[in-house]
């Protein structure tokens, strides 16, 4: 006789629920917290805990009254598995509660819609899947904003830009990593795409705050209860360790209710939410099933997984009771199952934790086996196939400038300027700057020679009208010779007067990076030397971690620069300088430290006495956020550094970067072409990272010549990788491009973007020559 028919026979009718999902490590599965609460509901209850490896710890939890162990997902026959579920809710009183995201997808997809799977169908699922969550309209939440990782390279890192590298990546369906640089992110984009089987990543902005959950239980569109949940204590990972419970308002709770209403949800659910300090409630994700803490409510009196079973069965549970509104998590020695004995440890897998480790119930297999299933057995069951990236657009002016430079005859590798791109920065600066001048203050662009010192670079700056920004002696010469004159430069950095302490002077500005430098500035000055028309100070605030300007934050320090800049004669016009990367901070934060700085400025001026007649903003833009963001609120930029400091007369840009990256690409030919099973996967390119130094740093965007027509394509993302020359590990161009199925030896490439640093840090190595330092 089965077990479920002799409860029967005790005369109170009896419910059977298999629960899956038991892990219960710092980043626990609900299972044990759904049995717990079950078996206040119904304390006759039978409760299998189901899971897919013995490491599960919540095996061991002694409200299961039996455990059913499978075999890890892989070798799992999945449909013997689906049949022996079938059977096993065969009986009207047996029912299922998976704590599993993925293995609920597996039962919508493979079970469902039965009557006593409590989980959400098919459709439910598709509705909420991350990042968009479409089901939340309605809700009064946000959604951050976020991007799929299937888009090229390029817009990815705008994206990061964009949110100053405050950027989530996350899985499909679990796993989230906060990346703070490229290079981070392409390694765990490689990472993540193994472990989950796709390449369907996203990545999400930050947003500030502190979190906090609704979940809720429903039965077939029908909400039963809702509760809110305010994080009291998390986990270094940022997990509820302690909670408060509360009701969800009623401007939460009515759309929810039509939201269920709409998705016909069945079984637990969990939306986990962000609160910014502005008050504005963030939706991260929606979870189809009940959170781990979900006894937390029940111990508020609000038992939802008991009320689940209870709507399902129709028979009534015993009612909650409330013995707090706060709950915390403790850490409880438990005497492990028998028959079930800990298997010993696995030493870690080159050092790191594996997937068993973080995810004992074997989701990332899972993963695979569901995103083979998709590809082979059944054609697009819920999840669209991968998708085909297009490749980056790259402007039209890199092709023409590229056809112009003759390759055929020239050695590879080879640096091509392209002409009319590099000169439309120049240009395009040059005139922005006079539409924000005006007859009070000039608006001056100065070119960061050590950018890129080519002769033709500078020489299109001076073209422009720009003025020079040398950090050494030895750049001062370059200007001078190129035609500059002594006023027209402007001295920065630490070590303006390497090698040797003589230049042409006075020059434009010279900014002092330390007190120190400053204090002998005012001394050559005092006896009577003229060394620039304006005399500045590079500010260096609290916000920002750098190794330049002085730290004006030090009460100190701040009164000592206070006292030289008052010795300075009264014919000395005062300069303040902030250099800002907002290709490391993000374009919201540079507005935020701009102003701050501005209101450095205006205290230097009102501790001196004297006006502050030149602002310099510095460089570390990327060109495509210096269009697009700067250039078009220069005018505004400057108005507002004139009402801060209303003497302003100059005010100066320092880009480098943002007029050059894109103005050199650098030409190289295919040397050997790698197959695997007929298909290119590799190739071994002539230039190397000897000239693309900083090829690991940003993407690059890269066109590839048809050696029939001539024409330069775009290469896409893939999975293939451009290897250099050179004999040295890191030597690799471009990590995942697209090959041409018939790309051949000799074939030509041009690396784009390689106008900047990547040009002048280029170096001399693997030629057979010494690099002559
Ligand atoms: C290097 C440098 C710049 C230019 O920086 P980019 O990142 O190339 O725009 C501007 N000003 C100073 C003082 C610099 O040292």
């Amino acid at each position: 006789m089965p077990f479920s028919n002799l409860l029967m026979l005790r005369g109170t009718p009896a419910v059977k629920i298999y629960i899956s999902g038991l892990y219960c490590g710092p980043n626990p599965s609900s299972g044990v917290g759904v049995a717990r609460s079950l078996r206040l509901a119904y304390p006759d209850a039978t409760l299998i805990g189901v899971d897919y490896s013995s490491r599960s710890s919540g095996i061991h939890a002694p409200v299961f009254d039996d455990v059913w162990i499978q075999q890890p997902w892989a070798r799992l026959d999945l449909d013997a598995y689906a049949a022996s579920i079938r059977d096993r809710l065969e009986p009207e009183d047996s029912f299922w509660i998976s704590c599993l995201d993925l293995e609920i997808l597996w039962m919508a997809q493979v079970l469902g819609p039965h009557p006593r799977l409590l989980t959400p169908s098919v459709d439910a699922l598709d509705r909420i899947a991350k990042p968009a969550v479409p089901a939340h309209e309605g809700l009064p939440v946000g959604i951050p904003p976020f991007i799929s990782t299937t888009e090229q390279d390029w817009t990815l890192n705008a994206f990061c830009r964009r949110h100053g590298w405050k950027i989530w990546l996350k899985g499909p369906y679990y796993d989230a990593v906060q990346i703070n640089w490229w290079p981070s992110f392409l390694s765990l984009r490689a990472a993540f795409q193994s472990t989950w089987g796709t390449e369907k990543l996203f990545l999400q902005a930050h947003v500030r705050g502190l979190e906090e959950s609704v979940s809720f239980s429903a039965y077939q569109g029908r909400l039963l209860d809702a509760v809110h949940m305010v994080k009291r204590d998390i986990t270094p990972e940022g997990k509820t360790w302690g909670g408060h419970i509360e009701d969800p308002v009623p401007d939460f709770l009515n759309p929810l209710r039509d939201i269920v209403s709409a998705l016909k949800w069945t079984g637990g659910a969990e939306l986990e939410m962000i609160r910014s300090p502005a008050g504005e409630l963030w939706l991260m994700e929606m979870n189809p099933r009940f959170p781990a803490w979900i006894h937390g409510a029940t111990i508020a009196g609000r038992n939802l997984v008991g009320r689940l079973v209870e709507a399902a069965s129709g028979i009534p549970m015993r009612a909650a009771e409330r013995q707090s509104n706060e709950f915390a998590r403790i850490v409880v020695e438990m005497p492990v199952r028998a028959g079930y004995p800990i298997p010993p440890l696995q030493e870690p897998l080159n050092g790191s934790q594996h997937h068993s480790g973080k995810y004992p119930s074997g989701m990332p297999m899972l993963a695979h086996r569901l995103q083979a299933m998709r590809n082979h057995e059944r054609p697009a069951v819920t999840v669209d196939p991968e998708p085909v990236s297009t490749p980056a657009i790259v402007p039209a002016s890199f092709i023409e400038d590229i056809l112009g430079a003759d390759l055929d005859k020239v050695q590879t590798p080879h640096r091509i300027l392209l002409p009319r791109t590099a000169a439309r920065s120049f240009n395009q600066l040059a005139v922005a700057a006079s539409a924000a001048s005006s007859s009070a203050c000039a608006v001056r662009a100065a070119y960061s020679i050590k950018t890129n010192p080519d002769e033709r670079l500078i020489e299109l700056a001076r073209n422009a009208g720009f003025l020079a920004e040398a950090i050494s002696e030895l750049e001062v010469g370059q200007a001078l010779n190129q035609g500059f004159l002594p006023e027209q430069i402007i001295l920065n950095g630490p070590a303006k007067a390497w090698p040797n302490p003589t230049v042409a002077y006075p020059v434009h500005a010279i900014f002092c990076d330390s007190v120190d430098e400053l204090r002998q500035v005012v001394q050559r000055i005092a006896s009577g030397e003229d060394l620039a028309e304006f005399i500045g100070v590079r500010l260096r605030g609290p916000q920002l971690i750098s190794r330049f300007g002085i730290p004006v934050y030090s009460r100190l320090i701040f009164h000592e620069m206070i006292e030289l800049l008052r010795e300075l004669p009264q014919h000395v016009r005062l300069g303040c300088h902030f250099h800002i990367a907002s290709s490391n901070f993000g374009i919201g934060q540079w507005w935020r430290l701009y102003d701050s700085s501005l209101r450095c400025a205006k205290s230097i001026e009102s501790c001196t006495d004297r006006s502050v007649e030149c602002v310099d903003i510095g460089g570390g833009w990327f060109p495509d956020d210096f269009e697009s963001e700067l250039v078009p609120k220069l005018g505004d930029a400057v108005r507002q550094a004139r009402e801060a400091l209303p003497n302003l007369r100059v005010f100066v840009l320092e880009p480098g970067r943002a007029m050059v990256q894109h103005s050199m690409a650098v030409a190289m030919r295919v040397l050997e072409v790698r197959k695997y099973m007929g298909f290119p996967q590799d190739i071994v390119v002539d230039g190397s990272i000897a000239e693309l130094p900083l090829a690991w740093q940003f993407p690059h965007r890269i066109l590839e010549r048809d050696c029939k027509t001539g024409d330069w394509q775009p290469m896409p993302r893939g999975m293939a990788r451009i290897l250099g020359r050179l004999c040295m590990e890191d030597d690799i161009v471009a990590p995942n491009v697209q090959l041409r199925a018939d790309i051949k030896e000799g074939e030509l490439l041009a690396i784009c973007d390689a106008g900047a640093y990547e040009s002048s840090m280029a170096y001399t190595f693997g030629r057979g020559k010494s690099n002559g330092l």
